[in-house]
């Protein structure tokens, strides 16, 4: 666990951020600046930097991270109407928290393609 890191902070139960799903590797909470209807963060429990840190052990970590947005898909209901998983690796495509994340975004309509 990193002190300074916020996700750190919600996987430890430091915050009263509400875990739609969680297992004993990963969280799955809310976004608290959506930018769609449903937009959900799929974290593990182990603070990770960026999918850049991630070594060949941790196949099964991501895996899970997957599954684990699957269930929370279906959970939210989102499943069949169909979703977005998307990762922001390092600075330069968006990422701003610096412990691992996947991104859920579902509810809108995408153009085609997009
Ligand atoms: P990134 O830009 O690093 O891929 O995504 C980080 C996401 O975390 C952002 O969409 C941001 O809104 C979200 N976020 C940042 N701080 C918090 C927080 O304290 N609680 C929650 N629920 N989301 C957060
Ligand atoms: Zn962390």
């Amino acid at each position: 666990m990193e002190t300074d890191c916020i996700f750190c902070r919600i996987v430890g139960g430091g915050t009263d951020t509400e875990f739609i799903y969680q297992d004993e590797e990963v969280v799955v909470f809310r976004d608290i600046h959506p930018h769609a209807p449903v937009h959900l963060l799929i974290v593990p429990r182990r603070h990770v930097r960026s999918v850049n840190d991630l070594t060949e052990a941790d196949a099964p970590l991501v895996a899970r991270m997957i599954l684990a947005a699957r269930e929370a898909a279906r959970l939210q209901g989102v499943d069949a109407s169909g979703y977005k998983l998307l990762f922001n690796v390092e600075w330069g495509a968006g990422q701003r928290v610096f412990h691992l994340h996947l991104h859920l975004l579902a509810g809108k309509r995408w153009a085609e393609g997009g």
